[in-house]
């Protein structure tokens, strides 16, 4: 007997059966841009052999004016054909069943080419859209639905109609973005003319055996977005026009509420899917913050979908599925929801991966083959760089040992994990406990590695982390000032109004830290809706609060600071940095740029301005907390040298500037790639 039996139920769509109610969602990787046909094969193949009942590709663009971008990838002559006959061929090979996404960006695509029903510029685009006329509606129509029969012709088992997250078809179905007056805006029934009519014209272009999934916004999460009685017409219309499927989508990409970043609660949005559970006769599929097989398995159980969507969970663990169904969940990598490396990288133009497992994307080229000599390998430290090295030494056959001076694995994970709205880091130090053990590492903990120690070992890995920058500020020796580690880890107290040098992602998550009072809203769903002002769209237009964001009173007086005169955050996560910022800035945090720091004494922190050190300031506090970055902690690897002892040194002891998990685990895993 499964422990996920809802999850592992097979879904009868008539013509075809899917094994199990997981969808792998659609990412846009960047992989299809590559030209790297194979490359993209063995991605999808990867996952079809992992067990996922039905993989979406990410969005292919039907036309030139609707791709996200002038180049993006879509099915435009024969021989784009052919390359994803690759893709199908390697699937089907595998198990597997793949749809296509196909995705016209409207307002959304970069470039002064996009169209859209009217000629309102998105908040988050450059380029103001090009009105459409009649015949323009009619041509976007056409496109994509020859592009649902191209998808056919290249082998796919379905395509998902992209109807969701603010792009084209949404953007006919609020009067925000559609200020037309003629047949396609207006009215509700004007404005929902447009997706309907590409459903039915897409299902008349694939005929009935062929699987179509229609994405639609549930909660725009937009101002005059839809209300619930809107989005019920459409589904039911949608449904109508001959989808197979519904899959829901969770507000526009110009919403300024979290909707998939790791401070949003799990399942923050399976109650929205789960209003239109029994108004449609069509399997319903939820979405957003689903990670594990356990929450998905409470979702489906709770009545909530049919089916489950899971993204970047996908990216995390090939495996995901096929590990769920033979009892091991605990070895599935979690998905942090951090963003760092896929949509981070998506959103600068890079090709995704996951900082928890560097092989996402890049399977063809980073392959964590057996050795052909088992060899005695010591990891020192084990942070994320040490633990990344240790498991895919241990992968390929090594015999690994791994100290650390600590009483425990995780390193600077352990703070990660206290910090509100980062309670996923949790999950992330238990899978490595769980590998570490799977995999038959030797764990040396509480022991300081010794250059003796490490005599003998064919090769020693040094991943000793990072020391707290001394930012040599006059006064820093006094009982008000301490560090992030004395905040972090070792739980010292601080006062009630604070000032925080440095605002990097630490100063960042320890003003989240010093801010919050009691626990995260990040565990408490209501809190949470309530903090962001998210509520139910049967009640506000686009499920916005009516009274707007009602944050909690934050726990202290906080002000950051930092020497550059530049807008605070502004190199934190590309697709979550606009979300602590503004999270610091419910809680009423002060933020201040361009500062000299002159001195602590009793009274606070005393700082001036500019290159002639003017405006003297007093920023009173009780406690200064320093979070001035960090240095590479070298100590045994330059003993190491002196003693001629080889080393690799990787992580933070290797380049502390710019360091983060995701850069320290790539390296660790590439490294003993190669070993
Ligand atoms: P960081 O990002 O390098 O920031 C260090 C901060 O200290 C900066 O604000 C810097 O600003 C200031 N600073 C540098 N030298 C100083 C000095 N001598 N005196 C006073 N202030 C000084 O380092 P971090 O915050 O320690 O973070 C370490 C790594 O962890 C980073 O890579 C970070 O991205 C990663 N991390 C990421 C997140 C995330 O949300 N993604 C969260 C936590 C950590 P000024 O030079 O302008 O004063
Ligand atoms: Fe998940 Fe982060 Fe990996 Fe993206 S990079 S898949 S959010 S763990």
């Amino acid at each position: 007997m499964t422990e996920y039996p809802h999850l592992l139920a097979p879904l009868d769509l008539g013509h075809v059966t899917l094994k199990n109610r997981v969808l792998m969602g659609s990412m846009h990787t960047g992989l299809e841009e590559t030209s790297d046909w194979n490359r993209v094969a063995e991605f999808y193949a990867a996952r079809a052999r992992g067990g996922v009942g039905l993989m979406v590709t990410g969005g292919m663009a039907p036309n030139r004016e609707g791709g996200v971008f002038p180049e993006a990838a879509g099915l435009f002559t024969p021989a784009d054909i052919a390359n994803h006959r690759i893709v199908t061929d390697r699937v089907h090979g595998d198990g597997g069943l793949i749809a296509m996404q196909i995705l016209h960006a409207g307002r959304y695509a970069y470039s002064p080419d996009c169209v859209a029903p009217s000629a309102v510029k998105s908040p988050v685009s450059p380029y103001a859209p090009n009105e459409l006329d009649a015949a323009g509606i009619e041509k976007q129509i056409a496109d994509i639905a020859i592009a649902a029969a191209r998808a056919r012709e290249a082998g796919y088992d379905g395509v998902e109609v992209m109807g969701s997250e603010g792009y084209f078809l949404n953007q006919f179905l609020v009067t925000h973005t559609n200020k037309r007056t003629d047949d396609w805006g207006g009215s509700l029934e004007n404005r929902m003319r447009l997706p309907i009519e590409v459903m039915k014209r897409v299902r008349a272009a694939v005929g009935a055996d062929f699987i179509v999934i229609y994405r639609l916004s549930m909660i725009d999460l937009i101002p005059e977005g839809q209300t619930w009685d809107e989005v019920l017409t459409l589904a039911k219309a949608i449904e109508s026009a001959g989808a197979s499927i519904l899959n829901t989508g969770i507000g526009w990409h110009e919403a300024r509420i979290p909707t998939i970043a790791t401070s949003v609660p799990r399942r923050a949005f399976s109650w929205v899917t789960k209003k239109l559970m029994g108004q449609v006769a069509i399997p319903v599929i939820t979405s957003n913050r689903i990670n594990t097989p356990e929450v998905a398995e409470q979702v489906l159980a709770d009545g909530c979908a049919d089916m489950v969507s899971m993204a970047r969970p996908f990216l995390a663990d090939a495996d995901f599925v096929a590990k769920a169904a033979a009892g091991r969940a605990a070895t599935i990598a979690p998905c942090i929801a951090c963003n760092q490396a896929c949509l981070d990288h998506t959103f600068s133009g890079k090709i995704s991966s996951c900082l928890v497992n560097p092989r996402a994307c890049h399977e063809t080229e980073l392959r964590y083959d057996l050795a052909e000599t088992p060899l005695k390998i010591a990891v020192v430290g084990a942070g994320p760089a040490g633990l990344s090295a240790a498991l895919v030494a241990a992968e390929r056959g090594h015999a690994v040992t791994l100290f650390d001076r600590s009483e425990r694995i995780g390193g600077q994970l352990n703070m990660a994990r206290v910090i509100p709205g980062k309670e996923e880091f949790h999950g992330l130090v238990e899978w490595y406990t769980t590998m570490v053990a799977e995999r038959g590492i030797e764990t040396r903990l509480n022991t300081e590695a010794t250059v003796d120690a490490l005599n003998g070992f064919d090769h020693v890995i040094i991943a000793t982390g990072v020391l707290p920058r001394d930012p040599g500020i006059p006064g820093q020796g006094g009982s008000n000032v301490v560090n992030y580690v004395d905040v972090l880890r070792h739980g010292v107290a601080v006062g009630d109004r604070v000032a925080i040098v440095g605002a990097g992602g630490i100063g960042f998550d320890v003003a989240e830290f010093l801010a919050q009072k009691g626990e995260s809203p990040t565990l408490h769903l209501d809190e949470w809706k309530a903090e962001w002002g998210v509520s139910d769209p049967a009640q506000d237009r686009g499920g916005v609060a009516a009274g707007g964001p009602r944050p909690e009173a934050p726990a202290r007086d906080i002000v950051l600071l930092q020497r550059k005169a530049e807008k605070l955050g502004k190199h934190l996560g590309k697709t979550t940095g606009w979300i602590h910022r503004a999270a610091l800035q419910m809680k009423g945090v002060q933020m201040i740029g361009g500062v000299n720091y002159e001195r602590i004494d009793d009274a606070g922190l005393h700082v001036s301005f500019g290159p002639e050190r003017e405006k003297p300031q007093l920023i009173e506090c009780d406690t200064v907390v320093l979070c001035s970055g960090q240095e590479p902690a070298r100590g045994l690897a330059d003993e190491l040298t002196v003693q001629g002892i080889a080393c690799h040194v990787i992580g933070g002891a290797d380049v502390a500037a710019e360091l983060d998990a995701k850069r320290a685990i790539d390296q660790g895993a590439r490294l003993a790639a190669t070993l």
